[in-house]
């Protein structure tokens, strides 16, 4: 079986060349809203043509979780029955839909809950298309208008599943479809630096995070394995490199662990590392996910965000959407698992 939503418009009008161009702008709209087969008004004959040999609907909203902010937290089926998870954030500026890109994560960060059980399998670029596609209906949002932010920040390293991510860009980006705008999507890794250099080079205008979470490699390596094969140091010129090629801020995303990574030499470290850098530093309040590492407390993180401003580094403390929701990445996902391995 193959994902029809693998393919732009383009590609399914050379796929399906017996077809006029309006009957597949058909099934390809029917892609964008997220319908399946019997919600759309395909004719018969085409459903019958279609069905037994192509995927029309890739993803499949399995459970909503509302939280009191208004965020949203999605299971998501795939057509393997594999769980991936997805969130749909109200903000004043707009909307923003947080997906993944994996099924699970061959990371292994500590404190990160959707590298528990590992890496079970990459999402297509056309699973990545239906997460957004699904989130999307679910909420009535028909038109890519009414949407305005993707951030690849759910389960999963997306530049260790670097060409579907890149084809999902194109994609999504792409005018005939989605069309959402460069500038309202960011994409978060944990710092695989060759693919930094990789991606640098196709001059996408996204906003580039980077998981920093430490500011020695000796303290980023008890946390982060990554760090056994990239520097900080690594990282910094590789995001120099990006800076050059697209002009884009680049964002540091620095989760608090009370007695790792909080002290005033972090934040000169930081200040140091981000020096010739245009950038902003996101900090997190650690969500403990019952693990051993420990949260500051918000007064404390308040206190670390205003000592790096008061050093000359933009930087705020993350809103905490959708805690009372399983909100952080791969929570939710962990929970439905185990509690399917318990029944
Ligand atoms: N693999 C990518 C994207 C997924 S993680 C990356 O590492 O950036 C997205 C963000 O959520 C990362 O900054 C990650 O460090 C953060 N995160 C994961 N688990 C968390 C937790 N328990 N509490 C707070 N933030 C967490």
């Amino acid at each position: 079986m193959e994902i029809l939503a693998d393919f732009s418009l383009d590609e399914l009008v050379e796929k399906f060349n017996g077809l006029p161009r309006f009957r597949v702008k058909q099934i390809f709209d029917a892609i964008v809203q997220g319908k399946d087969y019997a919600e759309t008004n395909l004719s018969k004959e085409i459903i019958a043509a279609l069905k037994p040999n192509y995927i029309l609907k890739p993803v499949e909203v399995v459970k909503v979780l509302t939280g009191k902010d208004g965020t949203k937290k999605y299971l998501l089926k795939l057509h393997d029955n594999n769980i991936i998870e997805g969130v749909f954030l109200h903000q004043n500026y707009g909307n923003t839909i947080c997906m993944s890109t994996q099924v699970g994560c061959r990371m292994g960060c500590k404190f990160c809950a959707s590298t528990i059980g590992g890496r079970v399998r990459d999402l297509s670029a056309g699973e990545m298309v239906g997460s957004i596609a699904a989130i999307n209906a679910d909420n009535g949002i028909k038109t890519a208008r009414n949407f305005s932010n993707i951030v690849l920040m759910g389960s999963g390293e997306p530049f260790d599943n670097y060409d579907n991510v890149v084809k999902f860009l194109n994609l999504i980006t792409n005018k005939d479809g989605f069309n959402v705008s460069e500038r309202n999507i960011s994409l978060s890794t944990c710092g695989l630096v060759d693919k930094i250099y990789e991606f640098a080079r196709l001059n996408f205008n996204i906003t580039l995070c980077v998981s920093l979470h430490a500011t020695t490699d000796e303290v980023r390596k008890t946390i982060m394995p990554i760090a056994n094969r990239y520097s900080i140091a690594e990282i910094v010129s590789a995001l120099k490199f990006y800076q050059q090629q697209n002009n884009r801020r680049v964002v540091f995303e620095y989760c608090l662990i009370k007695g790792v990574n909080n002290t005033q030499q972090d934040i000169l470290r930081l200040k140091n590392l981000t020096s010739g850098l245009i950038c902003h530093v996101n900090v997190i309040c650690l969500n403990p996910n019952g693990g051993s590492l420990k949260a500051t407390t918000r007064k404390e993180a308040e206190q670390f965000v205003a000592d790096l401003n008061k050093n000359g580094i933009s930087a705020t403390l993350r809103r905490s959407q959708g805690s009372d929701i399983e909100g952080a990445c791969g929570m939710l996902r962990a929970k439905t698992l185990n509690k399917t391995k318990s029944e």
